[in-house]
């Protein structure tokens, strides 16, 4: 199998490029997880969020190579790292119904999977089947300022009826402001589920504004 993938792309670190790998042993050192909170700058009315990894150069890397390049088997690599996030809220996690966020579909088409469901299931984890969709299309939020991704997604979300009653976590790659984050915690809500929080393989930091 591994044959079959190199002859369509010869395989190599998508962090750094060097050959015949999907994470190279030198790189997988930066995808250790280390949890924190994050602080959203618009919160998600109480429950907690957190990240596993800081989204800067390697992580960015790995997650355009999985998302432009199709590259599952690098997703693959940062895989402990969502679960041991997800694992900090829900000790349990089959005691709570992790609910990944709805990629535009015309994104979802082109890569041919779901980034965060994969990044679940090769945690060990199950995504929940019924969770959330978007009801109408959406900007793609990179680019928009923090105002114009909550306009954006404002309303755009609906919740499963099967969420009904159920602890929900919510589990998204990257958290920037958190606008995504805060629409899907409405939905679910108005459907009727409990947000027990959102964790995150990785978190923007704001870049320094340039003084030159
Ligand atoms: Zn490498």
């Amino acid at each position: 199998m591994r044959e079959a993938v190199g002859l369509v792309a010869p395989l190599c670190c998508a962090i750094c490029g060097s050959p015949d790998t999907s994470v190279c042993a030198r790189c997988r050192p930066l995808l250790r997880p280390r949890v924190v909170g994050v602080e959203l700058s618009v919160p998600l009315g109480g429950p907690p969020v957190v990240a596993a990894l800081v989204y800067a150069g390697p992580v960015a890397s790995l997650l355009a190579a999985a998302k432009e390049h199709g590259r599952v088997d690098a997703l693959r690599a940062a895989a402990p790292a969502l679960a041991c996030a997800v694992r900090a809220l829900a000790p349990d996690p089959s005691a709570v119904r992790l609910v990944a966020m709805p990629s535009a579909a015309r994104a979802r088409r082109r890569r041919g999977f779901g980034a965060v469901e994969e990044l679940l299931r090769a945690g060990g984890l199950r995504p929940a089947r019924s969770g959330l969709s978007l009801r109408r299309d959406v900007d793609d939020q990179a680019g928009l300022s923090a105002e114009a991704r909550r306009l954006n997604l404002e309303g755009a979300m609906v919740a499963s009826a099967r969420l009904r009653g159920h602890r929900v976590l919510l589990v998204d790659d990257v958290v920037t402001t958190g606008s995504t984050l805060v629409e899907a915690a409405r939905a679910a809500r108005a459907a009727g589920a409990l947000v027990v929080g959102a964790a995150c393989l990785a978190y923007a930091v704001k870049r320094r504004v340039s003084t030159r």
